[in-house]
């Protein structure tokens, strides 16, 4: 099997994989006990005892969907940031749940203005919060969390962040970014298993967000107010997941928390830029804009088929992602899960081996077809 060079679905450690070996009953007090540890443990990685953390069942759209329906009540308005397709994705749940909004969209090689921002907030009273996504995962790009925030609350506005990518790794305390909400997944920076999102919330801010969600599943006050009144969840929880994603805790604390997990990122980051600039790879986005989460490349000069690439990549063993951005061509190789500096080495040489194996097929091709159309290849 592939080492998993995506961000999410990731590759886990086999601890993680071992914990998820177990059957449990939803009901029962070992299984609550383990609900309130996790819930205990995740508002201790972000850093307030004024949050509650609230579990969903699904990937994590399914968690900023729930935050959006909730916390922006049917009088409100947001202010979505877009520079990628997971902002896209807030504008089109918005506009899903019939929600108000407004866009501010930059390039996806550039971070949203601050002083645009200022200016639409001062322009329109009615916005009563601004969305943004923390690492856009569309490229890779860090959007300045701690900046976006300041000018949100200088403007007495409330902010909501989808952290999907950075949680874990990348989100600043509280105390520096104090939203309103932010919304993670099980499977990116925290290394577990996929199926369960979370979002860690503003107790006093859920507490009125009563009656606001447009749907019964994703009703982010309803799913909090069922754990509060008995620790059980309102319907049936991936159990299994639920408890590899505290083995995964367990082994953020092994590894040295938050901090220790960044700088391992870091390198694999590092590793990976540097090694495919030297094959001919650029990067898109200059290095200082690069959040060590996922890299985004251009082909490479010349003629470059992505999917014989992959192909030849994952005869090597390594799976990566294709681009997702909207004007160029591009992929992507993540940074993130159980992967470390020496395979990112190994990635880079498999790539450099992927890429003469295509070459070498593009030589073959060139050549099958001008005999043909020369007629020395009879079919
Ligand atoms: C992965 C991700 C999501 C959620 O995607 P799912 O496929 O629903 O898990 C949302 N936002 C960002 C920035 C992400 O990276």
């Amino acid at each position: 099997l592939p080492l998993l060079l995506t961000p999410g679905p990731l590759s886990t450690a086999p601890e993680v994989r071992a914990a998820a070996n177990h059957d449990w009953g939803s009901r029962e007090n070992d299984f609550i006990e383990l609900t309130d540890r996790l819930r205990r443990r995740l508002v201790a990685l972000a850093g307030s005892r004024e949050l509650v953390a609230v579990p969903i069942q699904g990937s994590g759209t399914f968690a900023v969907e729930s935050m959006l329906g909730t916390m922006v009540p049917p009088t409100g308005r947001v202010l979505i940031l877009v520079n990628g397709s997971y902002g896209r994705r807030m504008v089109e749940i918005c506009r899903r749940i019939g929600r108000s909004y407004r866009v501010l969209e930059c390039e996806e090689d550039c971070v949203p203005n601050t002083s645009a921002l200022e200016r639409l907030l001062s322009k329109d009273p009615l916005i009563t919060h601004v969305a943004v996504v923390e690492v856009e995962t569309t490229s890779g790009i860090q959007n300045p969390l701690a900046e976006i925030a300041q000018t949100v609350f200088s403007a007495g506005r409330r902010l909501l962040v989808d952290a999907m990518s950075s949680f874990g790794a990348l989100t600043p305390h509280h105390d520096v970014v104090p939203y309103d909400a932010l919304a993670a997944s099980s499977n990116k920076c925290l290394e577990g298993l996929p199926g369960l999102a979370f979002v860690i919330a503003k107790k006093d801010a859920l507490s009125a967000a009563v009656g606001s969600a447009p749907s019964l599943s994703l009703d982010l006050h309803d799913q909090w107010q069922a754990f509060e009144k008995n620790g059980q969840w309102r319907f049936t929880p991936p159990t299994q997941i639920v408890a590899a994603l505290d083995r995964a805790l367990d082994l953020l604390e092994a590894e040295g928390g938050t901090k220790a997990r960044t700088l391992r990122y870091r390198n694999n980051l590092s590793v990976v830029r540097k090694g495919m600039d030297e094959l001919g790879f650029r990067a898109f986005l200059p290095e200082h804009l690069n959040a060590p989460i996922i890299a985004t490349f251009h082909p490479p000069p010349g003629e470059f088929d992505f999917e014989a690439f992959h192909r030849e990549l994952l005869a090597l063993r390594f799976a990566i992602y294709p681009g997702k951005l909207t004007t160029k061509p591009s992929f992507r190789v993540g940074c993130i899960g159980q992967v470390f500096p020496s395979d990112m080495r190994d990635f880079v040489n498999a790539a450099a081996a992927a890429l003469d194996r295509c070459r070498d097929g593009e030589m073959r091709n060139l050549a099958y077809r001008s005999a043909k159309k020369d007629g020395r290849v009879v079919l």
